[in-house]
């Protein structure tokens, strides 16, 4: 792992093993940071972010050292697509087609933050002065060290989105990849360095949660912490930032509503929310893992859909003509399959797939549940996997209160042919983002983030940059 200049190792020695989740073996392993690691890479951004080097870097220096990171990854785009796809099982199209070009993109796009950080000069009014006896300016300030905890569903991307916004604004950054995924962290880590990036401005701990993901959230030399993950482990991470006021913007779990009304092709809706459900096999944030059909097309839909499902072609990543890869991990595959069982014992039933795939690696079939209660745990509870549940709505303002009833309120998505009304729906949906007739969000430029428990903040766009910068407001006496 990387702090400062250093390739080191944990300084208790261990190491953890990484895993090929198509066959279940161990491709290679990598240290086990334990909390000594995590503050001396606290430490080490912290001396970055003050230095000479780093800390007083122009804009356009940090501008075109991300350029050049970007020109790097897009340079070795090959090997590391296959990292990704050995790392975390996805089919390796889509980390040549998604993770690895979205990744690029979006370090290109924070590179044109740094040159444009503005603030502003204000006319202030005090009581007992004159007009212009004082003045004030705000200057937007990088808000420091940043921590950032990250998921294994998009390793790559999800570790730009954090460390090209934290460069960008001019902060330092520690990096926690996920325990089942830090192979190609530590890839970006060597081009952050080819780059040109001073040491210190980025490092790479390579640990477990409980250990050096805590460490990192609770340590108080941190000024912001950015996590993608669970809602439960956000929480946690949020109570122990708060101890130190720590900044915090947290992305957390959903459970996306996919709303179809009656004036649709079912054909097209139903290959749009198979997609939402099954791409990267279900294990994304935004899963459209709820699927509300207006009975009129109900059946047509659920056709639809189940046909895709059972069409699907199961395989490792590297596999050509795989569509659907593993899961991540034996912890994820039995989280599903428990899921799947619950489901069946709340009283749904299954009209596609249900179980593990073969005997080797961590492969789940895709998986169709109809008949949920709407308030049924498979219809509630985030499962992370190509599980979906099919429910029957009445209309647009019952669907729209399915689709509001939930914890969550990361994504949705709606599909009609009246655009109108596919708007009033999409208006009045909880959520942080949501999708219109299979409209993309995810843009470099097009924040993202969640209403309700899905968590707090933005990534991407400008609010998403401006997560990393402080407000500091500068008042002068003119006289
Ligand atoms: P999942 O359960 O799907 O692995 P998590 O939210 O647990 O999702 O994992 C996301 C990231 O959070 C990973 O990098 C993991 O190591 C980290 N993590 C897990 N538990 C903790 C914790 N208690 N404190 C800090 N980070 C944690
Ligand atoms: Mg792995």
């Amino acid at each position: 792992m990387l702090i400062g200049a250093d390739w080191c190792d944990a300084a208790s020695g261990r190491r953890l093993e990484v895993r090929d989740p198509a066959t279940a073996e161990v491709v290679t392993t990598v240290p086990a940071a334990g909390a000594e690691d995590v503050d001396r890479a606290v430490k080490a951004a912290r001396t970055a972010f003050e230095g000479r080097e780093w800390g007083g870097a122009r804009p356009v220096d940090r501008e075109r050292w991300l350029l050049k990171l970007a020109d790097l990854i897009e340079t070795h785009a090959a090997e590391i697509a296959e990292i990704e796809t050995i790392d975390n099982g996805k089919p390796l199209v889509i980390s040549q087609r998604v993770d690895v070009p979205s990744a690029v993109d979006f370090v290109r796009y924070c590179a044109g933050w740094a040159t444009k950080i503005e603030g502003t000069t204000v006319e202030p009014s005090l009581p007992g002065f004159r007009k212009n006896e004082f003045f004030a300016y705000t200057r937007r300030e990088p808000v420091g060290v940043v921590g950032a905890i990250i998921p294994w569903n998009f390793p790559l991307l999800m570790a730009v989105w954090k460390v090209a916004p934290a460069l960008a604004a001019g902060c330092a950054i520690v990096l926690k990849p996920a325990e089942d995924t830090p192979l190609t962290a530590l890839r970006l880590a060597e081009l952050a360095l080819e780059a040109g990036f001073p040491a210190g401005a980025v490092n790479v701990v390579t640990g477990e949660g409980p250990s050096a993901g805590a460490a990192l959230a609770a340590h108080a030399g941190i000024d912001k912490v950015a996590f993608t993950g669970s809602t439960a482990v956000g929480k946690r991470i949020g109570q122990a930032a708060l101890e130190n006021m720590t900044r915090i913007s947290l992305e957390l779990g959903g459970k996306s509503p996919v709303i179809v009304l009656d004036d649709v092709d079912p054909a097209v809706a139903a290959s749009g929310a198979a997609n939402a459900i099954f791409f990267n096999s279900g294990q994304v944030c935004v899963a459209g893992s709820r699927l509300y059909v207006q009975r009129k097309v109900y059946d047509a839909v659920l056709d639809g859909v189940s046909t895709i499902a059972g069409k699907m072609r199961i395989g490792p990543g590297l596999e050509k003509g795989t569509q659907l890869g593993p899961l991540v991990s034996e912890r994820q595959l039995d989280r599903v399959a428990g899921y799947v069982r619950t489901g069946l014992e709340e009283g749904a039933t299954l009209v596609a797939g249900g179980s593990r795939h073969g005997t080797r690696g961590w492969f789940h079939q895709p998986t169709i549940l109809t008949g949920a209660a709407a308030s049924a745990r498979v219809a509630q509870e985030e499962i992370f996997g190509p599980v979906l549940a099919i429910i029957a709505h009445d209309g647009d303002d019952d669907a729209v209160a399915i689709a509001n009833n939930s914890v969550y309120g990361l994504s949705g998505a709606v599909f009609s042919k009246s655009i109108e009304r596919a708007r009033a729906v999409a208006d009045r949906v909880r959520t942080g983002t949501i999708s219109v007739n299979g409209g993309s969000f995810f843009s470099p430029a097009v924040p993202f983030g969640g209403y309700k428990q899905s968590g707090i903040g933005r990534e991407m766009g400008k609010l998403g940059f401006e997560e990393y910068l402080e407000v500091k407001s500068v008042a002068e006496g003119v006289k």
